[in-house]
């Protein structure tokens, strides 16, 4: 069973990011051969530094293998030093829809962010991203909550692909957490906590000192009542029950029994209490393994080279059932 997915390393990772996404990458480990690539071309799609992008790969791939990624159980990778995604995703141009591209929310979403340019890598971000997973006949992709459409669009796009040049790619399935797969921004419930788009004071970092975890949670936006209970007419306090559970592994149900008596206030205190001895140790260990980019670089050419010697033999099939180059390969 092999499991692949991939992380932005636009600024610092969230909570959101720890909960829906980098706590699966670690339980992936043990479940299978697990393939996790750091997207810099993804990060192109959007307004950004070129020298500052180059030091958010390393930041992200430190804080993954300090969230527990571990080199000898699995590939992390730079997705910029594959060649093969790149290629992939023109060829499976070929068998995507303009029309679906047209319709995934997250492109609607950043589109209307930026005033300057809408580039049109951001239009054709999910086809990179499926030949990302596609490369890697993957079976298993862990995400959030968000990247379901675009899940369900390269699973579209495989199967497009093996009805009209014969059987090659794997149909892959998202995983989803039951708990923590959509975290909301703290000062704006409605909206997803997020990288990019998010708001500063409603976004907890992974790299967050308690003190400034404290403050966010405290000032996070709560609705009318004070009951810790979820209801669909309360996102704030629906959030900061999800946050909980999340973090601590168990049903939101049991939070709310949990905290039956408690005041909103009490409930905020808990939570960030949990927040910060939740990622302190994730914190200290980024401290210790980001200084030496040395060793990150290697780790990361290491984890390259395993992964171009999977992608390159998915390729060179695509190509010959495409008609593409010589015949054979
Ligand atoms: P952006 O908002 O710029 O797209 P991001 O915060 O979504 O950035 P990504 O690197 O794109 O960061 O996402 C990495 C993983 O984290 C993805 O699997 C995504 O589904 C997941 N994720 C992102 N935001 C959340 C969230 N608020 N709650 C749970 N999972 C999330
Ligand atoms: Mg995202």
């Amino acid at each position: 069973m092999r499991i692949f997915s991939g992380i932005q390393p636009t600024g610092r990772k969230h909570l959101g990011n720890h909960l829906g996404a980098i706590t699966q990458y670690v339980a992936g480990q043990d479940r299978g051969e697990a393939v996790y690539c750091i997207v810099d071309l993804h990060a192109t799609t959007v307004p950004y530094e070129p020298a500052e992008l180059r030091e958010r790969c390393y930041d992200t791939a430190a804080i993954l293998l300090a969230a527990g990624l571990d080199t000898a159980r699995c590939i992390l990778f730079r997705q910029g030093d594959v060649m093969e995604h790149t290629e992939l995703c023109w060829l499976l141009c070929s068998v995507t829809s303009w029309g679906d591209l047209n319709r995934m929310h997250q492109f609607k979403d950043k589109a209307g962010t930026h005033r300057e340019l809408v580039s049109a890598g951001l239009f054709f971000y999910p086809v990179l991203q499926a030949a990302d997973v596609l490369a890697y006949k993957s079976d298993e992709v862990p995400v959030g909550d968000d990247q379901r459409q675009h899940i369900e669009l390269m699973r579209e796009i495989a199967q497009r692909f093996n009805a009209r040049f014969g059987e090659t790619l794997v149909v892959p399935e998202h995983r989803i957490p039951q708990v923590g797969a959509r975290i909301m921004d703290l000062q704006a419930p409605d909206r997803k906590m997020s990288t990019t788009g998010g708001s500063e004071q409603g976004t907890v970092y992974v790299l967050d000192e308690p003190a400034a975890i404290l403050k966010k949670v405290k000032s996070a936006v709560t609705d009318s009542g004070s009951d810790v209970v979820r209801g669909p007419d309360k996102p704030g306090i629906s959030n900061l029950i999800d946050i909980m559970a999340a973090v601590r592994g168990i049903a939101p149900d049991a939070v709310e029994a949990q905290f039956a008596d408690a005041r909103y206030g009490d409930f905020k205190l808990a939570v960030a209490e949990e927040v910060a001895a939740y990622l302190a140790p994730v914190r200290e260990r980024y401290a210790a393994i980001r200084p030496d980019q040395d060793a990150l670089d290697a780790l990361l050419a290491a984890g390259a080279e395993k992964a171009r010697a999977i992608a390159s033999v998915t390729l060179a099939e695509v190509r010959d059932r495409m008609g593409v180059g010589p015949a054979g390969g």
